[in-house]
């Protein structure tokens, strides 16, 4: 029995410790673009000076660890979708796809998170960023986590969000909690303002609100952080299964996938590493003729820091949010119970 797993982040790597607890570890080979697995959900902190391979894994470190096999390279989901063999180089049973999201798109001359990803100048750029006139673009958890880091070394920090608030997917309380505190920190927000572009230093953006319109600002540099895309995205069944293929042999999880029933399916770490253990399980019933159980995760909580001493978010559910240092424990907690499960402690049953 040959298993691939298609990318290692939250999700694959996730499926990859999954497969080796079922006793199919040997069996998995786990292909990535990259060399090191990327905690990603930490990155805002490279713009407090923190070194990006902080939250970074070599991928051979956890093949060791979890008995799995390592691929270096990248795999068109085009060409595996039409011919797994070749483009694999090797006949699988099953493949699960989990490359996750990218940004949506890439405008002249700004910085995008696939770029600080993979370009070591761009990090050290964000990692020094001090003094300077910074432009956020988007008001979600990343583009607020890297806009209250960068206020906190001093630089000035525009905020632009297209929408009435920040944090505009999740409950007001949470999002009025973030403005309250952007004041704080002297964050100047632009909420209803759309980026058009960034050109001859100045960002150009349109104010939607009455009255509004074209407006003109300086900036020395801008994060362009509006969200991100998954394409191709899966819609699967309750299991963690292809909808669409018949052969019963392609998986997906995390961002790039959509799971039919009651399981949470956000773009999170929470719901990738959830999604990832169960496609694994779905995988080696399938292959053992077992019944599969339904994906039916309930989302636990959401945090999203502000700054080095504050934080805000939610546990059960979104109308339980609270912020301030609690909030930051938690999310730091998170963090750290992510990493003992890396280290191979069973921490998410
Ligand atoms: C700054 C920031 C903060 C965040 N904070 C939180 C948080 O607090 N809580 C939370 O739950 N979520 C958070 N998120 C969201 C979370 O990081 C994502 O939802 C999560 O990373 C999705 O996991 P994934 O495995 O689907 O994708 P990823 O983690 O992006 O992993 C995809 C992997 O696939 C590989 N890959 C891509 N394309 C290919 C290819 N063609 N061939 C081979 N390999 C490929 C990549 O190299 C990568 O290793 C945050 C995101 C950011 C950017």
């Amino acid at each position: 029995m040959k298993i691939a797993v298609i990318g290692g982040g939250y999700a694959g790597i996730a499926a990859a410790i999954e497969l080796n607890r079922l006793g199919f570890g040997r069996q998995t080979t786990l292909f990535d673009k990259r060399l090191r697995h990327q905690k990603i959900t930490q990155w805002h902190k490279l713009a407090r000076g923190r070194h990006a391979e902080h939250y970074e894994v070599a991928f051979n470190h956890l093949a060791e660890r979890f008995n799995f096999n390592f691929a270096h390279r990248g795999v068109s989901i085009d060409a595996l979708l039409a011919d797994s063999d070749n483009e694999l180089a090797g006949n699988f049973d099953a493949i699960i796809i989990a490359q996750g999201s990218h940004t949506p798109a890439n405008p002249p001359g700004v910085l995008t998170l696939d770029q600080l990803r993979d370009d070591h100048a761009s990090q050290h750029l964000v990692m020094n960023m001090t003094g300077k006139n910074i432009a956020v673009i988007g008001g979600g958890p990343t583009g607020v986590q890297f806009a209250f880091e960068f206020a906190a070394r001093g630089n000035e920090v525009d905020l632009y969000e297209a929408r009435d608030r920040l944090l505009p997917t999740f409950d007001s309380a949470l999002g009025l909690s973030a403005v309250a505190a952007a004041k704080r920190k002297n964050i100047s927000l632009h909420l209803m303002t759309e980026f058009l572009e960034f050109a001859g230093g100045k960002i150009v953006c349109r104010n939607n609100t009455a009255g509004g319109g074209v407006e003109k600002r300086d900036a020395d540099h801008v994060l362009f952080v509006p969200g991100v895309k998954s394409t191709p995205a899966f819609t699967c069944d309750q299991f963690g299964r292809l909808e669409y293929r018949s052969d019963r042999r392609f998986y997906a999880a995390g961002d790039n996938s959509y799971f039919s029933g009651r399981g949470l399916n956000t773009k999170s770490a929470q719901a990738a590493v959830r999604k990832g253990q169960h496609v694994a399980r779905t995988v080696i019933a399938d292959l053992e003729g077992k019944p599969v159980e339904e994906y039916a995760y309930p989302e636990l909580g959401y945090f999203v820091s502000l700054g080095t001493d504050d934080a805000v978010g939610y546990l059960l559910s979104q109308k339980t949010a609270f912020s301030g240092r609690a909030a930051l424990f938690m999310k730091e907690m998170i963090e750290r119970q992510y990493n003992l499960y890396l280290q191979g402690f069973p921490v998410y049953p």
